[in-house]
């Protein structure tokens, strides 16, 4: 598996910590339901005079246009990061974990306060 890098400032330290991403039919889920809501949208419309040819023509391309998109955005998702690390700054070594998060991802030393980012493997 990929090694994730901690990146303290410019000190960069490998991170031997867990992580797990987004299953691909997670993302197509995340996906649909955006598309759904958009004909749910689209489909309320109908029943409103005069607008509703207007609305039902933008409505519908913008499910799934925005399938596409909610795909792309959750696909970078990270649903879990888990590990130890040890901070440069002051020594001393601090969990982390961090739950459905995209880059980058920051965090800081619960000790010192210094900030650090989570680079993780694509
Ligand atoms: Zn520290």
């Amino acid at each position: 598996m990929d090694q994730m890098v901690l990146n303290f400032e410019g000190k960069k330290q490998d991170f031997a910590g867990t992580f797990q991403k987004r299953t691909r039919w997670e993302n197509v889920k995340a996906g649909l339901k955006t598309w759904g809501i958009f004909w749910l949208f689209a489909l309320l419309f109908v029943f409103v005079p005069y607008v509703n040819i207007s609305v039902f023509m933008i409505f519908i391309p913008l499910g799934p246009v925005s399938m596409g998109i909610v795909y792309l955005v959750s696909k970078k998702v990270i649903r879990e990061i888990r590990g130890e690390a040890l901070c440069p700054s002051c020594n001393s070594l601090f969990q982390v974990s961090e739950n459905n998060v995209r880059a980058p991802i920051y965090g800081n030393c619960p000790h010192c306060r210094c900030n650090f980012e989570i680079i993780v493997p694509s």
